[in-house]
Order: structure tokens, then sequence, then C-alpha cells
């Protein structure tokens, strides 16, 4: 079977060659697939029957198999896919009063990077997503979505996994985004934990797609201690690529700090952030953490972000905090759930 996925136009119109049609026919599929976005082949009413009977016996519209489905009361979508080898990963599906429809996807089955208080991090890794594989995710959506007249209009990368530690699938898997499901760059946000050199490369790459750096510490010997990353790279040098991708971009870093109550919540980490952060073209989003089995921490107190966000005011830092999405889907996630809350911060 052969994913249509997976092949770029150039490879289609080899294989419906192959298939014994004229190369024209192309053309008219890839229209199906990318425009019309129909999820199955009777769909496709000008191509000749002979045509989609070998397509039904040899190709597929996709690999993900939908394993499991929860709705929330507020319109979140939560899947659980598994792949060709068994593998489990998470997409959501937010939808938004203003009329956009957010993916949050998955780059990896797990994740290396240990974060503590993280679920996917407490899993560990498995193996790195293709390019396919996390394209097709959103397309997933994207398909359901045209099929009810509307249209996947946001994609963050803030799902399972470190984007970053998968760099060229998931930089593969972006412009398939803008190029295929026709997403906008600014309309594409990718999360690390702070892979300095990818952020890097990432800023030379000459696109306008949207940065997010979890930091949820100012201050190194503490970050080290949650984010084993931050051994590896330290704050100032993440800081460092963050302002290097500024000055390449002129966009602005949005900072993601998981608020965790008498953790990193206090005026004191307030001030050390506002000091860190002060005349950097930067957004922080703060949302209160996720409990996760794995980890003893709890969510910071309304009334304490509201001063942290006061004190980092005061340094002319913008911040934010919002409502969670999805609130009542927690069931059997990874860190989806808390993803789902931090992208609608940055959308
Ligand atoms: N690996 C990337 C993207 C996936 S995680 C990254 O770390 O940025 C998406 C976001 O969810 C990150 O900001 C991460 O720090 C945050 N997150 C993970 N577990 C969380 C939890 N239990 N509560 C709140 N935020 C969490
Ligand atoms: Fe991996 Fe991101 Fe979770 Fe850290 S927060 S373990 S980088 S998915």
């Amino acid at each position: 079977m052969i994913n249509l996925y997976e092949l770029s136009f150039d490879e289609l119109s080899d294989y419906v060659v192959q298939l014994g049609d004229k190369k024209f026919r192309a053309k008219q599929l890839w229209n199906w697939l990318y425009n019309r976005r129909v999820d199955n082949f009777d769909a496709m009413q000008n191509l000749p029957n002979t045509l989609i009977e070998k397509l039904k016996e040899n190709a597929t519209l996709g690999t993900l198999n939908l394993v499991a489905q929860e709705n929330s009361g507020d319109g979140t979508e939560k899947r659980l896919y598994r792949l060709h080898d068994g593998q489990l990963i998470e997409s959501v599906l937010m939808p938004y009063e203003d009329d956009r429809r957010t993916a949050c996807i998955s780059s990896q089955a797990g994740c290396a990077m240990g974060c503590v208080f993280c679920a996917t991090g407490q899993m560990g890794y498995s193996r790195n997503l293709t390019a396919t594989e996390i394209f097709e995710q959103a397309m997933r959506f994207a398909r359901e979505l045209e099929a009810d007249g509307d249209r996947l209009s946001n994609v963050v990368l803030m799902g399972m996994g470190e984007p970053f530690h998968n760099y060229d699938a998931t930089l593969t898997a972006v412009r398939r985004l803008m190029d295929d499901l026709g997403i906008g760059a600014r309309h594409i946000t990718i999360s690390t934990v702070g892979l300095v050199p990818q952020i890097r490369r990432f800023a030379d790459e000459g696109l306008q797609v949207r940065l997010a750096v979890s930091l949820h510490k100012a201050d190194d010997t503490e970050r080290s201690a949650l984010m084993p990353v931050n051994k590896r790279w330290n704050i100032q040098e993440l800081i460092d690529a963050c302002r290097y991708y500024t000055e390449q971009t002129n966009r602005r870093v949005t900072f993601e700090w998981a608020a965790i109550a008498d953790e990193n919540d206090t005026p004191a980490e307030a001030h050390k952030l506002g000091r860190l952060l002060a005349g950097l073209l930067c957004h922080v989003n703060i949302i209160p953490l996720n409990p996760t089995g794995g980890y003893s921490g709890m969510p910071a107190d309304s009334s304490k972000i509201e001063k942290f966000i006061n004190i980092l005011n005061h340094y002319n830092v913008n911040a934010t905090v919002r409502v969670r999405r999805g609130i009542d889907i927690s069931a059997g996630c990874g860190q989806l759930k808390t993803a789902v809350i931090r992208a609608d911060e940055i959308n």
C-alpha cells in the first residue's frame, strides 16, 4: 500500500502512470487531496472508475489509525492515533469563537528531554515521527473541517515530543502545511524546550513561523532540576539564541511559563525573569501547571499569577494568562491538555 500523502506532485504523476492512467490525472488527484481534501477515493468524481478502483486496491489516504477520541464541552477535541508500528500519539483540535481552528500536533512518539513535570517526558522517548506523520495529523483535521464547510486555520507543534529534536522532519512538515494545506507561516507555531543550535538554525530559515520557548525558570540551577536540557544549554545561551531569532525574523519570541505553586510564582522569580527578558522582543504566556502523575508540583494561584504579571510589566515585559481549554478531557492524556491551553495563548 502506498500512502498518497507521502508523494510529491512529481511522484504522484509517476504513480498515476504506473497505474496505467494518463499523467494529467495527477493534477486532478492532487486537487482532491489538498484542495478539496476528501477522505475517500469514491468522492473523486472526475477520475475514471478504473483508476479509482486501482487506487482503492493499492493506495491509502493516510496511515493514522484513530483509536480514541475525547470531546470537551468547550469544543476541544483530543485524539489518540496508532501508527503503523503500534506507537501512540496525540493530536488536539481547538475551535475558537473568532473562527480560528487550531490543531495541536505531535512531533515524536514520547520525548527524550525528560522535563520532570511533563507526562510525555515521563514516558521517555520511542521514536521520531516522519514528516508525513506530522503533516497528516493536521491533514486529518483539515479534511474533516472541510467536509463541514469549515477550515483549519492554525497549527501548533506542541503535542508530544520535542520538534527541534526531530528538526528536518518537523521543518518538512511545516513547509507542507504552508504549501499543501495553505496555512500561513504566521499561523504556525513551533514550541521548543530550548535546543540552542536548532533555534539559531531555525532563525536562518527565512520563515515567518512563530517560535515558542519553554522557559519555566529564570535560574540555571533550578531550571536544570526541572528541565535537564538546561545542563547542556544554559539560560543565557538560550536567551542569546532567542535574541538572534528576533533579530533575524523581526518576530517576537513567546516564552512559556508553566506556573507552579511556590516553585516559580514568587515575586523574586518575577523580578529575575523581568531582568532576564527586559528589552527582548518577546511575550510571556503563563499557564498554571497541569498536574501529572509523576510530579508533585501544583498549579499556582491566580492571585499570585496576577502579581507575577504586574512585576513583569514593570520591566516592560508583556505577559498574559488565559483560561484553560479542554479542561474536562484529561483522561489518559500526555501533556496535550496543557498544550491545548498554551496554544490558546499563542495563536
Ligand atoms: N517539547 C516542546 C513542545 C511540546 S510540550 C516543548 O517542551 O516546548 C508543549 C508545552 O507544554 C511546553 O511549554 C511544555 O513545557 C508544556 N508542559 C508540559 N507538561 C506540562 C504540564 N504538566 N503543565 C503545564 N505545561 C506543561
Ligand atoms: Fe519533551 Fe516538551 Fe515534555 Fe519537555 S515539555 S519532556 S521537551 S515534550
